[in-house]
């Protein structure tokens, strides 16, 4: 049962409220402030609230009440002044002590319940301003919305907000469409939220910000909010810089799909592309070309001018490749001396040997004022898809054997299986 204090020096008002109260709370009398003190001293864990007879003759309740207020142990309590004076005395200041309510010893009873239920309440209770103002005080950015995704409070403002600098600028009733500049992210928050709304189930993402030229990855965790019905009330969310976590993870990313040396894919990545190309290319019923192509005599590079050198050449080679395909080709190096690449759509077999003779004179080009002048060549086999083949290993084998074929007749030349 939950107490009640009671302060009464006068034995009829202490007997009414008592009479009144007794059934639902266990109510500790008491006839004056220091007696007060002491109850609530020993019973405080379980005192609910305290009521104070005002009485015109005594000052006293209100030292008591402003001690309440001070105290960090009490203070919590809601204080309410009763009275069996009519008119009611000094009605105005008791608030001004921190007063919860004022109920006079004639009030119905049903009426006294629920204004003492009220004071409790209201206590136990964090107004949203005073829970965002504890929020703050947490490194991460914590904001709640309401049911129609409009935002209710938001511990930080960030610069991707459209705030112009304004110190009474508020996010509250906005939605992330008026105030974000970012309009992309704004949509997909929104978008996010009515799902949310909708289905009553949370989400994570990572967003991308790049606002005033500054480049930032921001984690979102989003939950809904549900009253004690069941129903959603709004979406409560938490927001973490995770730039640095986010920057690594694409780096290694990258380089686990990268091939250091030339900056273009490693084999396993070239190779697992080009097989989802190969796919895509029989689906859309058009034509794809696999190029292998392998440096001549590469061995004579290293041994003549040591292997610091033939990794030069070997990055020059990477950079013209990558230069010389499209966007959509895939281009990786396969081996030491080995590289391929993937057409995906090409109009024509030519489209295939043009891209090979343009790799052979960018890399004769490249190297002409070099001491690799006239020695850096290709031997390049080219296969089609699907007309030599439907499969990676398929266009494989049969690029491969073009290679051999002109590594067989003096290098430095490409060769295009039958074209079906
Ligand atoms: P071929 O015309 O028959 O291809 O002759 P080749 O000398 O190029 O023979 P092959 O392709 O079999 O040899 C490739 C050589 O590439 C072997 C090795 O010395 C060299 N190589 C492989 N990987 C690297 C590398 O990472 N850096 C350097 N500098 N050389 C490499
Ligand atoms: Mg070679």
């Amino acid at each position: 049962m939950q107490g009640i204090l009671l302060i009464a020096s006068n034995p009829n008002i202490e007997k009414t409220f008592y009479n009144m109260l007794s059934d639902v709370y266990q109510v500790y009398c008491t006839r004056s402030e220091e007696e007060g003190l002491i109850a609530l001293d020993e019973h405080y864990r379980n005192i609910a609230a305290v009521l104070i007879e005002l009485r015109q003759a005594r000052k006293s309740h209100f030292t008591f009440a402003d001690h309440m207020q001070k105290s960090t142990r009490f203070s919590e309590i809601p204080m309410i002044a009763i009275s069996d004076e009519l008119p009611v005395p000094e009605d105005m200041d008791c608030m001004d002590h921190g007063f919860f309510d004022l109920i006079t010893a004639y009030a119905p009873r049903q009426l006294v319940y629920k204004r003492i239920g009220n004071a409790i309440h209201a206590k136990d209770s964090l107004s949203l301003t005073e829970l965002e103002k504890m929020l703050k005080a947490l490194p991460a950015c914590i904001f709640l919305k309401d049911d129609e995704g409009k935002y209710v409070f938001s511990t930080q403002y960030w610069k991707h907000l459209n705030t112009q600098n304004d110190p009474d600028w508020t996010i509250r009733g906005k939605t992330d469409l008026e105030i974000r500049k970012d309009k992309n992210n704004a949509i997909k928050a929104m978008e996010a939220d009515k799902k949310i709304l909708e289905s009553g189930k949370g989400t994570d993402y990572i967003i991308e910000e790049n606002v005033d030229g500054i480049q930032e990855y921001l984690q979102l965790i989003k939950r809904p909010v549900f009253d004690e019905n069941g129903r959603i009330t709004g979406i409560i969310a938490l927001i973490n810089n995770v730039t640095e976590t986010q920057q690594l993870k694409i780096e290694l990313e990258k380089r686990a799909i990268t091939d250091s040396l030339t900056g273009l894919l490693n084999k396993s990545a070239a190779e697992d592309l080009t097989r989802i190309m190969i796919s895509g290319t029989l689906k859309e019923n058009t034509r794809g070309a696999l190029l292998i192509l392998d440096i001549d005599l590469f061995k004579q590079v290293n041994d003549t001018y040591g292997h610091a050198e033939g990794d030069r050449v070997l990055a020059e080679i990477g950079r013209i490749i990558n230069n010389s395909c499209r966007n959509q080709d895939i281009a990786g190096r396969i081996g030491g001396d080995e590289f391929m690449i993937y057409m995906k759509n090409i109009t024509a077999p030519e489209n295939a040997s043009a891209l090979a003779e343009r790799i052979q004179n960018e890399v004769s080009n490249a190297f002409a004022e070099d001491v690799f002048a006239g020695r850096i060549t290709f031997s390049i086999g080219i296969a089609l898809c699907p007309d030599n083949g439907r499969t990676f290993d398929e266009l494989f084998k049969a690029a491969d054997k073009s290679l051999y074929h002109v590594k067989k007749n003096g290098r430095a030349r490409w060769k295009m299986e039958g074209a079906a």
